[in-house]
């Protein structure tokens, strides 16, 4: 087919945090490496976070100037990373004050298509006045999105009478039970406010996009796929885990951030270990627990007695006067009598080396959508520490419906910093998952899935399907409007 030889362009705009950058980053790479003209259109600052993983690719970055002043933000706050909490809001606004400059991009270049973030719901509108088809990119589950839509519609939160009682989510594949406090308020509760008109306009983004990329893939959620496409009536690819493409060390020891540890010394210690003897510990980019949580960890850390990897966020260790200090809420003599059992890493952490070694034989995970896929896409199964966002829907397709996941017993969303966890509940579920009697099986289905999501990124697999169904459709789609325009160009 002619549309084959068309030299396409796709420009990927992401929301400004990690767990949505890195995502975005790896699928335009896999873009580019189909002969795609694949750009990210992002902030300065941003730019320079991802520029080391585009490295020795030909994925193009072009960028725009945050509005940190239409908004109040200091300059250098371009990311949820370096923006202060009580801050964030203004970063919200940032974000709606974004349509003016890409607004200009798309008119200055007139890309074959726009894969914008989810978080960016006027974005399908922007695209619309180029004729451009916006694809809105959800790095979440097709799990999640159906959760979320049928607590819109169903709302079963209104036959319980406390917040703690849990209500079945009716019409789902499976029996899904969750409570109140697992959720947003505006996503259990029956006002009508701000956050719900919110609500409204992205869904109605959703519906007008052209269609939705999942970082996803058929053989892990295909229940969900298939309602999402079926009973939703929704066009959606799922393409991923993508953890597993690119495997040239270098891409993969900074994704996402400039790693804390020497990868050697990291490795070194892995390899000196037993095989499924480490639990690797790690609560995403964006949660931040406090001190007396962090002595909790490490006390249940000793109690159990298993090897561990431990990732402890660099603003962890500040006091509120931002000053770095002693680290205090490590318990006295704590690391002296974990000597050779555990590593601690101050920072970002290399997590798809680290979790695809064979020493690793859990994940102690706070749900992040990522996570949770890095951990699938190696095998890996899981204790399961949500904090907010999507984690305590991920919790349940981790531990309901895959059933390779412990729950660690957290009940209440809290916004970044979590709910707190006692040390005795964080050792029983470590042991279970480590040694319990149900941890082989686990294993095994954990294994399973790894396996299919090999399988999903391998030529031919779901996820390369899916991917060059849609190249193909927005290629389709260009002839079209050429044909009524100009003549077509094509590439050599
Ligand atoms: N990550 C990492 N090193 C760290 C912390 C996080 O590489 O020390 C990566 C992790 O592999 C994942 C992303 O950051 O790709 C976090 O995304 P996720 O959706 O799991 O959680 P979020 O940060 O959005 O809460």
């Amino acid at each position: 087919m002619a549309c084959e030889k068309l030299q396409l362009q796709f420009f990927f705009f992401p929301a400004m945090a990690q767990g949505h950058m890195i995502p975005m980053v790896d699928m335009a790479r896999l873009f580019a490496s189909r002969g795609i003209k694949a750009t990210i259109v992002t902030t300065p600052i941003n730019a320079a976070l991802i520029s080391k993983s585009l490295e020795r690719t030909t994925v193009n970055i072009l960028t725009f100037k945050f509005p940190s002043a239409e908004v109040g933000l200091p300059e250098g706050c371009e990311n949820v990373d370096t923006t202060p909490p009580h801050l964030l809001p203004n970063l919200f606004m940032a974000s709606q004050k974004m349509q003016d400059p890409i607004d200009k991009i798309l008119r200055d270049h007139r890309p074959d298509c726009l894969v914008a973030d989810w978080f960016f719901p006027w974005a399908t509108d922007v695209a619309g006045r180029y004729n451009i088809p916006r694809i809105e990119f959800n790095a979440t589950s097709f799990f999640n999105v159906c959760v979320t839509h049928c607590m819109h519609l169903y709302k079963p939160f209104r036959n319980v009478s406390s917040d703690s009682e849990p209500f079945v989510i009716p019409n789902l594949p499976d029996v899904i039970q969750m409570t109140r406090l697992q959720f947003p308020y505006h996503v259990n509760r029956d006002e009508v406010t701000e956050s719900d008109t919110q609500n409204g306009v992205r869904e109605s983004s959703e519906l007008k996009s052209y269609g939705s990329l999942f970082y996803s893939f058929n053989d892990l959620e295909p229940a969900y796929v298939d309602y999402f496409r079926k009973v939703l009536g929704r066009k959606g690819w799922s393409v991923g885990p993508l953890s597993l493409c690119f495997r040239n060390m270098e891409g993969r020891t900074h994704r996402g951030g400039e790693a804390a540890i020497d990868e050697h010394e990291c490795l070194k210690w892995l390899d000196s270990q037993e095989p499924y003897s480490v639990i690797y510990i790690c609560f995403g980019s964006l949660s931040n627990f406090n001190e007396s949580q962090l002595r909790e960890i490490a006390f249940a850390l000793e109690a159990c007695g298993h090897q561990f990897v431990w990732v402890v966020r660099k603003s962890m260790q500040k006091k509120d006067d931002q000053e770095e200090h002693e680290e205090d809420w490590l318990p006295e003599g704590f690391e002296k009598r974990t000597k050779g059992k555990g590593l601690i890493i101050r920072g970002w952490a290399p997590q798809v080396v680290i979790l695809e070694h064979k020493a690793v034989g859990a994940f102690l995970t706070h749900c992040g959508w990522n996570s949770v896929l890095e951990g699938v896409a190696v095998g890996v199964p899981m204790v399961t520490w949500p904090v907010f966002a999507d984690h305590f829907c991920n919790e349940q397709l981790v531990t309901q419906v895959l059933r390779i996941g412990v729950p660690v017993g957290v009940k209440k969303w809290v916004t970044l910093i979590g709910d707190s966890v006692k040390r005795e509940a964080i050792e029983k579920a470590v042991k279970r998952i480590m040694a319990g009697e149900d941890a082989e099986k686990m294993r095994a289905r954990a294994k399973a899935l790894a396996e299919k999501a090999k399988h999903a990124v391998e030529e031919g697999g779901s996820s390369m399907v899916d991917l060059e169904a849609l190249i193909q459709e927005i290629a389709s789609r260009r002839v079209a409007v050429d044909a009524c325009k100009l003549p077509v160009q094509f590439s050599s």
